[in-house]
């Protein structure tokens, strides 16, 4: 199996909550590596870029008013099929139809506020690690 990265984001709701140590044990205990960390406040030019692809949903304002509402902690985690991997972990979009025991399961608040993001896909993620870390930030 491929050693990738993926990027994620631990999402305001969790970052108010003081979850980001309990929601990187969980990463880490998956095996996933987190080889680039930080906390930061996105603008709002960052997250409509980010979510460009939601823009014309309903729920589009909302979420980016969301994303912005507090600091996030941006990261880079790298491991064999990290992208599907990660997804898997997460949860369900909506933590009411998240599986038992994932990070959305346990600690999301609802479909909005559901404290993580993780890349769809290997351009995706490329493209969304790229958005917020140079390579010399990404240590494996
Ligand atoms: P993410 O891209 O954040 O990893 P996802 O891939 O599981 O999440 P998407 O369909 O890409 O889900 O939606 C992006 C984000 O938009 C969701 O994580 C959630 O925060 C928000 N969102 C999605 N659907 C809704 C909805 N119906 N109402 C409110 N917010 C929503
Ligand atoms: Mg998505």
């Amino acid at each position: 199996m491929a050693i990738e990265q993926t990027f994620s984001i631990l999402k305001p709701d969790a970052t108010a909550r003081n979850l980001t140590g309990a929601i990187n044990a969980l990463i880490e205990q998956a095996g996933l590596r987190i080889v680039a960390q930080k906390r930061v406040r996105i603008t709002r030019e960052q997250a409509e870029t980010f979510y460009a692809v939601h823009r014309e949903r309903p729920f589009f304002g909302e979420l980016v008013d969301f994303m912005i509402s507090g600091p996030v902690v941006v990261q880079v985690l790298e491991g064999d099929n990290a992208i599907v991997r990660y997804r898997d972990i997460m949860g369900a979009t909506d933590p009411a139809k998240a599986a038992p025991g994932t990070i959305r399961k346990v600690h999301a608040k609802s479909i909005g506020e559901n404290s993580v993001h993780g890349s769809d896909a290997p351009d995706t993620a490329a493209k969304e690690i790229a958005q917020f870390f140079s390579d010399n930030e990404i240590v494996g």
